[in-house]
């Protein structure tokens, strides 16, 4: 396959206040969705078109059509193919990109994974550029295809599913607001009224953490009823399997408490019927669990049946919305890893949060640095290592007791390592098990992140 480095072109759009061309010179008010598959091992893949398919509305920004965030693993390009001219991009991850990094890709089992691009619906022929991020981070071509929306091959069938869309939360037109479309999970027909009361629990607790309070207006949440047949959803570590109505599971990629959505074709086609930006799958279960993968989906266990853990799934629900929409990369560490191969420390992530470059005048967060402050930013690392994790107020009193408790620095251990990469806080909500908001840089890539969707 032939691959060639993308060469950035710079449109003075953000000159008129928005970037990307006039919504209505080349969109109508749809999607696309071109669903296709990802295979491959580690180091290799492979992307093959599946279909392409027209859904009702599009939800997305209609005034911030090409991406500047630069968020995620993978970026999809629409160039209007007769003028060339780029009119459509995204930043996304994908579980196959995940799954590269596990022993079995390594050890060269080919496995394929389905995954689907949204974009407005185009009026003439495009051409779509798929980029993938190489080791450098640099975005790589992977897959290019013309596509022509008034073709005979788009499949233009009614949403195949009809649940009632409700609204838990209503700001505005999807357009012009960030759209949260909530799933149940392993709820059944009897549970509905639980999950009813679930989505209105978190989606207080979401818009109670900074920066989500100040923005809730920018925000819808909807949600379907979506019943499955039985309760709670496969543990296979137990040798428990459900029939749940998107067949979520524990122990993703081998991961006891990691759950995954892997049926990627139906959820599509079940959300078709309703208006999103983010997906969340709340999973009713009480045992603790949950996963985010950036502009895919985010996922968090329903309760605990523990009075002292009760406030677990609150933590989680805001810490895999952190992954999923705001492009957050884990600042926790284990202290017995002394290395790992997720983040090469001679690689700067795309992840605002984490960085291996510890130099003051070029760290990725340097405007949010004190001049004062020590860069790598000093702490007792050590002593709170020895403190075992399961004691989390004795940990979290360590840090407070730092010298630069509350200042924006360096702090060494981040990214699952525990050497040679750094998070910009002593605590955040990506880096503790706790109710802590984010830190500051957290914060304002979120808060970059909503200005995308709604300006
Ligand atoms: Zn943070």
């Amino acid at each position: 396959m032939k691959r060639f480095l993308l060469v950035f072109t710079l449109i003075p759009y953000a000159l008129l206040g928005k970037t990307g061309p006039d919504f209505d010179d080349y969109f109508i008010n749809k999607t696309m969705r071109i669903d296709y598959y990802f295979t491959g091992i580690k180091n290799e893949c492979r992307i093959s078109l599946d279909r392409v398919i027209e859904e009702p509305h599009w939800t997305g920004s209609m005034n911030n059509l090409i991406d500047t965030l630069n968020f995620g693993n993978h970026l999809v390009e629409v160039y209007d193919n007769e003028s060339n001219t780029l009119i459509f991009s995204k930043g996304f991850s994908s579980l196959f990109q995940e799954w590269q990094t596990t022993d079995e890709a390594a050890q060269g089992l080919y496995r394929t994974f389905s995954a689907s691009v949204l974009i407005p619906y185009p009026k003439k022929p495009i051409k779509l550029i798929h980029f993938s991020r190489n080791k450098k981070n640099e975005f790589v071509s992977e897959f290019e295809t013309i596509i022509d929306p008034a073709s005979r091959f788009v499949k233009r069938d009614k949403p195949q599913f009809d649940y009632k869309l409700k609204a838990c939360l209503k700001n505005g037109s999807p357009n012009k607001k960030v759209d949260i479309l909530i799933l149940p999970e392993g709820y059944t027909k009897r549970e509905m009224r639980k999950f009813r009361k679930d989505v209105k629990h978190f989606t207080d607790v979401l818009f109670a953490a900074p920066p989500f309070n100040e923005y809730k207006d920018r925000f819808n949440v909807w949600y379907l009823e979506v019943p499955s047949e039985e309760s709670g959803i496969d543990d296979p570590r137990k040798g428990v399997f459900v029939k749940s109505a998107f067949e979520l599971t524990y122990n993703s990629f081998d991961s006891d408490r990691y759950i995954l959505a892997f049926d990627n074709k139906r959820i599509r086609d079940i959300a078709a019927g309703a208006p999103y930006d983010q997906l969340y799958f709340l999973v009713n279960s009480p045992k603790y669990g949950g996963g985010g993968i950036y502009n895919l989906f985010s996922i968090c266990y329903s309760h605990s049946d523990k009075e002292e853990t009760s406030w677990w799934p609150d933590y989680v629900f805001v810490h895999e919305f952190g992954h999923a929409f705001g492009g957050l990369g884990d600042e926790y560490y284990t202290s017995d890893v002394a290395y790992n191969e997720f983040y090469p420390l001679d690689t700067e992530p795309w992840e605002p949060n984490i960085t291996p470059n510890a130099t003051k005048n070029t760290l990725k967060w340097k405007q949010f640095v004190e001049p004062e402050t020590p860069i790598p930013t000093p702490w007792e690392k050590e002593l709170f290592d020895k403190i075992p994790y399961k004691n989390n107020n004795d940990r979290r009193e360590l840090l407070q007791n730092q010298k630069y408790w509350g200042k924006v620095g360096a702090f060494e251990g981040s990214g699952y390592s525990s050497k040679g990469l750094y998070r910009p806080f002593l605590d955040c909500r990506m880096f503790s098990k706790s109710l802590v908001d984010f830190c500051p840089v957290c914060r304002d890539a979120i808060i970059r992140v909503i200005k995308f969707h709604t300006e």
